[in-house]
């Protein structure tokens, strides 16, 4: 990190996707978590990034719990002020002091405002968020104060011009670098001076498998690099990022994802045409820009949104090259609850003021709940 001492390694692990105990559920299967974290340290891992929210409030807690037979100097802990919770400017010390205390930590290293967008900038500024944060880091209790970002290029020029920021947290990944904005995005934090800190660089998994065609393109220009490992190289290639964070589910993943940056390599521009051929392909197949971050779980109806939109995302991507796509879509999307479904949308709309791809979450339920009706017409 420029102008300081930080040594952040450029891989972060992201806290919000350990492996689950019960599958479906948010709970965290604790001791595979632990030794994922203990395989990511010994590997040179030494950014930790949880928030209030992650993993139905779990996260934060396991976390301080799995860290405490590490020295705290030893690694960097971020974790992000719970914006759309606060009610009162009271809420921010609250939250800050329970966070410190879920976390059992005296100190942040880094500390973000979760999920800024125009809404949330209002808020900052009437509840004297920025200006609390200072007074913590002047107590020692953050090093650095930054922010997460869901909003226009607009936004985000507005946020970093307000106040001193250190850093910042943007969603980028060779999808959304002209799909939603993160180009701009990215060059506004550089012209700003702010390091960044990229989220979803596999888009919650999606390109860690982008359909039969632009695999191949990728696997006949590299056939031992995994699919992922493009798109972890392509965020880490970008000279003004701090970190990488990957919110890494399995073993193999980690240690995928530990192989790809040690000895760290860019992309070459060779390397960039075969990547932007797989995409060219790609982006014909994919409908849905879902990253699977479960922020609109709390439908009143309890439609498993993040599931109906992959199973229909990977039903896409793949339709020309299974046998039978159609079957397998259907016999997957049966053994979502019937009551989860997507014809049981209301189209309350509560869904798409969370979805932070802007997704118009009931117009695509409807499509797929048509889509559906159909095929099981004709079974
Ligand atoms: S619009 Fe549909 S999916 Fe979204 S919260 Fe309402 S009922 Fe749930
Ligand atoms: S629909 Fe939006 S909020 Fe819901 S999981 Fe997908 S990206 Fe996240």
């Amino acid at each position: 990190m420029k102008g300081t001492e930080e040594m952040v390694s450029l891989l972060g692990l992201g806290c919000m996707r350990f492996p689950h105990e019960t599958p479906g559920s948010d709970d965290i299967d604790v001791e595979k978590a632990e030794k994922m974290i203990d395989y990511a340290i010994k590997h040179g891992v030494n950014y930790f990034d949880t928030a209030y929210p992650y993993h139905g409030h779990q996260s934060e807690p396991f976390l301080g719990q799995a860290m405490k037979k590490y020295p705290r100097e030893s690694f960097y802990l971020a974790s992000k002020l719970p914006m759309w919770y606060l009610k009162k400017e009271a809420d921010v010390a609250r939250y800050f002091e329970e966070q410190l205390e879920r976390c059992q930590v005296e100190y942040f290293d880094f500390y973000l405002c979760h999920a800024m967008n125009e809404e949330r900038f209002q808020m900052l500024q009437e509840y004297h968020i920025f200006e609390k944060l200072a007074e913590y880091k002047k107590q020692g209790k953050i090093r650095h104060i930054g922010f997460s970002f869901h909003d226009s290029p607009e936004v985000l020029e507005k946020i970093c011009s307000a106040y001193p920021w250190e850093f910042a947290q943007i969603q980028l990944n060779y999808v959304d670098w002209d799909f939603q904005d993160a180009k701009a995005q990215y060059e506004i934090l550089e012209r700003h001076g702010l390091p960044a800190i990229i989220m979803e660089p596999v888009r919650g998994g999606a390109l860690a498998d982008l359909g039969e065609g632009p695999n191949q393109v990728l696997k006949r220009a590299d056939q031992k690099a995994s699919i992922a490992s493009w798109a972890i190289r392509y965020a880490a290639s970008l000279p003004n990022v701090l970190t990488v964070l990957s919110g890494m589910s399995t073993d193999e993943q980690l240690a995928d994802n530990i192989q790809t940056m040690t000895d760290f390599q860019p992309l070459s521009a060779d390397e960039r045409e075969v990547l932007e051929n797989a995409l060219e392909i790609y982006r014909r197949n994919v409908l849905i820009p879902c990253t699977g971050c479960r922020y609109c779980i709390d439908c009143p109806v309890g439609i498993d949104i993040p599931s109906i939109f992959r199973l229909y995302n990977h039903f896409s991507m793949n339709r020309h090259t299974l046998n039978k796509p159609e079957n397998e879509f259907l016999a997957d999307y049966q053994k979502i609850e019937e009551s989860c479904r997507a014809d049981q949308c209301i189209g309350c709309q509560n869904c798409v003021s969370h979805c932070p791809q802007s997704i118009q979450v009931p117009e695509e339920l409807a499509k797929i709940a048509a889509f559906v009706s159909g095929l099981e017409k004709n079974e």
